[in-house]
């Protein structure tokens, strides 16, 4: 963050917009032409004095939803969130545009929390985060000006409750605001979308009353591929080439494989840096801080690294290993594409990843209810990873939405998946299962399927079975695919106290009657080179012609060096999608400037005649 002193030096802006309709204050201050989606309403109601509850995608620009109002109304808006990166990136880009904001934490400077206190007792700053036991507490009341609170934004609202991952106790206390502050507005905002979390919020905060705002849970911008793994180092490669001078995640189940994935891909020219829970907490915030800094990192990470990251051109994020379930998936993967460029979702997953979290669930020590819950999620995303269907179309019936399908934006669509009769291999499948009773895994099983004559089909008979070799006809690849169907179909599961030995589920017996077709999809082979048309370009930027692209990089470079200048982030300074319109449209003048999405005034009186500058040199 950088230096208290140079950041209100635009409080006539503050005083300005206060004064404006909404609308005007966006453009302004913002720089944006029009709200976007429900924003306008959402604001509305906030400025109006109403209780709101918004439910908005990740992107969609919730925190728009209560720092507009906040400038519109007298006062200081008071906001809670549950993490000071979180408040601290928040911060940062409201005293970029000019606006007067501080936050409050424990282990802060005093030097930055004497200067917080003064402009809010001078009733100058018009944004104050904090988190909720400060507020809880009511010690704030004594610091107030005589403008008093002008609304409170309750951000990551589903932290209210226990039904998620990210339950936070001290959001409870927060249950307390509506008797404590009974004419003051409150605005609720979250992005996760269940009906359970939904209600937990409005019980729990006293919103009874509150005004709710859903917007689709559909992310445009992000392409879902999920391929079967066949080499995940080389599929993740080749998927990267396409992302080259872009930052990105790259999720691992454990922080062994974070730390192979790292050294492997700096080894191939890939600059990646690591974070896991365990990691020392000194190289920990230096590696995040690294992720929000610099341009085209590639953190690999454990999913301990996700919530707080503020940064919006995350331009992909790749699994190697399957979430525990569609929610975490969503979740992680809707980190990408903030800034509403087009971004990837790319997941590689096999029968292993089944097995691998199946056995986590049973060998965790929750209840057996919780088992069994956890099970349904994880089958759920295997049933997303094994649809034939538009992903995005399962995804969001997941999550109760419809959508047609169709969307053109997943593999599923731009690379239909075909399907076979497989009713006659998959009676073969079960059939080995059976008569090497049941105790084997999928390995052997495979080897007495296709003929193998190995020293465990010798040492137990099965180069005698009727079975050994019937399924000759199919690679070994094939039947691994038509079993990890198999289980996806529930016909078959697997025993983790028996080492991975598979079983027949009660319903397999419909198949072995013939009473029941069995449909299977084609797995694509996965090779190199196999890839969509124009792979090394990423899709944020293949809208772009080469020589605006040059541009584009130009800028990003000026970019760069003012946010070093100023110890902030890049995207802080301008989010890719002013750059994008400057390196397309190219202005010459000063004012022309104003027409681009995302500069305002100050950004305008800042870094205006800099960028002017590097758009001239790159043009001749
Ligand atoms: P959310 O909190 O819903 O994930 P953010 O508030 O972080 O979303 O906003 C995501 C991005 O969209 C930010 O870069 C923000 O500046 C931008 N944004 C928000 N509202 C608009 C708008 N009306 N027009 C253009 N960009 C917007
Ligand atoms: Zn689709």
């Amino acid at each position: 963050m950088h230096s208290i002193n140079n950041v209100f030096d635009d409080q006539q802006h503050t005083l300005n917009a206060m004064m404006s309709n909404p609308l005007d204050v966006l453009r302004r201050v913002w720089g944006y032409p029009e709200f976007r989606g429900k924003q306008g309403l959402v604001i509305e109601n906030v400025i109006a004095g109403g209780d709101t509850l918004v439910l908005f995608p990740t992107g969609k620009g919730k925190s728009l939803c209560y720092q507009l109002p906040a400038l519109c109304l007298p006062g200081t808006a008071i906001v809670v969130s549950p993490l000071v990166a979180l408040m601290r990136d928040q911060v940062e880009e409201l005293r970029e545009l000019g606006v007067c904001a501080g936050a409050l934490w424990s282990e802060q400077s005093s030097e930055d929390a004497i200067e917080v206190k003064r402009n809010l007792r001078s009733g100058d700053l018009k944004l104050l985060y904090v988190t909720p036991e400060r507020l809880a507490t009511g010690s704030l009341d004594s610091m107030l000006g005589s403008g008093g609170i002008s609304l409170i934004a309750v951000d990551e609202a589903h932290c209210i409750s226990s039904w998620g991952n990210n339950f936070r106790k001290d959001y409870l206390s927060l249950g307390r605001l509506k008797e404590m502050y009974p004419a003051v507005p409150i605005i609720a905002l979250t992005a996760t979308a269940d009906p359970r979390t939904r209600q937990d919020i409005i019980r729990l905060l006293n919103l009874d009353n509150a005004e709710v705002f859903v917007d689709s849970f559909d992310r445009k911008n992000i392409s879902y591929e999920i391929a079967l793994r066949s080499n995940a180092r080389t599929q993740l490669l080749d998927f990267l080439k396409r992302h080259k001078g872009e930052s990105g995640i790259v999720y691992c189940l454990s922080r062994k494989k974070v730390e192979e994935t790292v050294e492997w891909l700096n080894e191939h020219g890939i600059r990646a840096k690591h974070y896991h829970a365990k990691l020392d907490p000194a190289l920990k915030a230096a590696n995040q801080d690294a992720f929000r800094l610099e341009e085209g990192l590639c953190l690999v990470a454990t999913v301990a690294f996700g919530m707080g990251i503020n940064k919006s051109n995350v331009r992909y994020v790749a699994h190697l290993d399957l979430p525990s379930s569609v929610e975490s998936y969503y979740q992680e993967t809707g980190r990408a594409g903030r800034d509403g460029l087009p971004s990837e979702a790319f997941m590689v997953y096999g029968m292993q990843d089944i097995v691998q979290r199946g056995r986590m669930i049973d060998e965790g020590d929750s209840t057996d209810q919780i088992k069994r819950i956890e099970r349904a999620k994880l089958n759920a995303l295997v049933g997303i990873c094994e649809t034939t269907a538009c992903r995005r179309q399962s995804i969001l019936r997941h999550f109760g939405e419809d959508h047609p399908g169709g969307c053109g934006n997943c593999d599923t669509c731009t690379k239909p998946i075909e399907t076979w009769d497989g009713t006659e291999a998959s009676i073969k499948a079960l059939a080995a299962i059976y008569r090497t009773g049941e105790r084997f895994g999928v390995g052997h099983v495979i080897d007495v399927l296709t003929g193998k004559v190995t020293d465990k089909t010798k040492r137990f008979g099965h180069v005698d079975l009727a079975v050994f070799g019937a399924g000759k006809e199919l690679t070994a690849a094939a039947w691994q695919s038509i079993y990890r169907q198999l289980l996806t179909l529930n016909l078959i599961r697997i025993e983790h106290d028996e080492f991975g030995a598979m079983k027949l589920q009660e319903s397999a017996a419909a198949v072995f009657r013939k009473e029941r077709a069995i449909t299977l999809r084609k797995d694509r082979a996965v090779s190199r080179g196999e890839r969509r048309k124009g792979s090394d370009t990423s899709p944020a930027r293949s809208g772009l012609s080469a020589p605006d692209r040059e541009i584009f990089e130009v800028l990003r470079q000026e970019r760069l060096e003012i946010s070093r200048e100023l110890g902030v982030a890049p995207y802080v300074v301008f989010p890719d999608t002013t750059l994008i319109a400057l390196a397309t449209r190219r202005p010459t003048r000063l004012h022309e400037m104003l027409e681009i999405s995302g500069i305002g005034q100050t950004k305008l009186e800042r870094y205006g005649e800099r960028f002017l500058r590097a758009l001239q040199i790159a043009v001749e």
